[in-house]
């Protein structure tokens, strides 16, 4: 049912309190809808595909909470086994047998870790992957891309292209430029950069960290030959490389992009689907590395929750429920049925668009691409982009609202839902 006139009254009223409470009214930026204007709505709830609004209105969801919602909101495996863990507590701060669980699930899953370590968020596990990274190398520079994003600790604060970026200097008040001096910074899909980078620097790179396929800059893939290539030039400079598969992970494959397209990092950092909603991180990698974190060794990393019995159990139900057989060829089948549509609808409608998609991730520019890189990315239409939006979320469809977001499916996105989802995007490409 196409509905645009919604009534967001209620919405409205709690965000404007929220104001006065949070900064912008929320705990994260992105959720004020300040890149494409307009107000967000308030959740009340959610389940499977759909998100409910306070003022009732119903929205097939294409957020997932940023990711974790792979099996669906609220799955009621999920919830069930959340519910009888609840009964035996909410916080040990001690061992217990849920870490090694979901700790064997994750090594048998991705390739390249043999022993990983729980924390409590993406970026936490960002910030101690880049200590690790240095306490191994015992070299301080690292190199990252421009348009990744790998949390908000300070290091990674730095994005290249511009001149300011290229030499190091903070995207934000309050860091230091002595803490952003080592983050070196190179275009995505760019090889012959990170070459001259090494070649700058000899001796002196700790490592590459990335998103193999960037989802934080709208959803751009690598190249052919990029991540074998990043492989290889790592290992001539006895460099580490690391994979953010915060996102990625168990989201484009069970094994994440190491799996899919089969180059092994030397660590990698995930969270979102392994938290299965609830707050989790993790890093891990090679034994004789993740060896050298405390208390087997030197490198200090802590967490008053981390491996919190609530969190690995809705980390563990949602890896098992992502085992059944079909999963991820259910995911890319409905998300592309969900791409193909939408560049038919823009061609149709005269819309320049370009987009891309891997399992039950997507992204689509206002560009008609490619997009390799951030550069590329920056070419988008934006107010194009808000109309967009706006005119979707009216209709009951929730994108992210911003240009630089990637999408996610789940397994409780039906073939409907998709439909739907066409039929508002036609009305709104026509328009725009
Ligand atoms: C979301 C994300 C992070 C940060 O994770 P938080 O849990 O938000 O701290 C880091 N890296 C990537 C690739 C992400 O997508």
């Amino acid at each position: 049912m196409v509905n645009t006139t919604i009534k967001t009254t209620k919405s409205e009223e709690i965000f404007a309190a929220a104001q006065a409470l949070m900064p912008g009214g929320v705990n994260s930026p992105v959720r004020a809808f300040k890149s494409v204007g307009g107000q967000p709505i308030v959740f009340d709830r959610v389940k499977g595909a759909y998100v409910w609004d306070v003022d009732g209105n119903q929205y097939i969801d294409y957020v997932g909470s940023w990711g974790p919602a792979i099996c669906g909101h609220a799955h009621p495996e999920v919830i069930s086994a959340l519910q009888a863990a609840l009964e035996k507590g909410t916080s040990f701060g001690a061992p217990c047998i849920l870490e090694n669980v979901l700790a064997e699930m994750v090594i048998n899953a991705v390739p390249s870790i043999e022993m990983v370590r729980f924390v409590n968020s993406g970026t936490e596990a960002c910030m101690a992957v880049l200590r690790l990274m240095r306490a191994f190398t015992g070299r301080d520079k690292i190199i990252k891309f421009e348009g990744c994003y790998h949390g908000h600790a300070d290091m990674f604060l730095v994005k290249a292209g511009s001149g300011v970026a290229t030499l190091g200097l903070p995207d934000s008040p309050g860091v230091p430029k002595s803490t952003t001096a080592d983050t070196l910074t190179a275009p995505y899909n760019d090889l012959e950069a990170v070459k001259a980078l090494f070649a700058e620097h000899p001796n002196q790179i700790a490592g590459v960290i990335l998103e193999p396929v960037v989802g934080n800059a709208g959803f751009i893939a690598p190249d052919a030959g990029f991540l074998e290539g990043l492989r290889l030039i790592t290992k001539e400079n006895q460099a580490l490389l690391v994979f953010d598969e915060v996102m990625t992970g168990f989201r484009i494959a069970y094994g994440g992009a190491q799996q899919k397209f089969g180059v092994t990092p030397d660590l990698t950092t995930l969270g979102k689907v392994i938290g299965g909603g609830l707050p989790v991180g993790a890093y891990g990698g090679r034994r004789d590395i993740m060896s050298m974190v405390a208390p087997a060794g030197p490198m200090y990393q802590a967490g008053t929750l981390s491996g919190n019995p609530l969190a690995m159990t809705a980390g563990i139900k949602t890896l098992e429920l992502l085992q059944k057989p079909g999963t991820y060829e259910y995911l890319e089948r409905i998300t592309k049925k969900l791409i193909d549509g939408l560049l038919l609808i823009a061609k149709e409608t005269g819309q320049e668009i370009c987009v891309g998609q891997i399992s039950g991730m997507f992204g689509l520019f206002f560009t008609p691409g490619p997009v390799h890189s951030y550069e590329d990315a920056k070419k988008s239409d934006l107010s194009k982009f808000s109309r967009f939006h706006r005119g979707m979320l009216e209709r009951g469809i929730y994108l992210a609202p911003s240009q630089f977001e990637a999408g996610f499916t789940s397994v409780a996105h039906t073939e409907a839902d998709i439909d739907q989802t066409l039929a508002a995007a036609r009305e709104v490409m026509s328009g725009l």
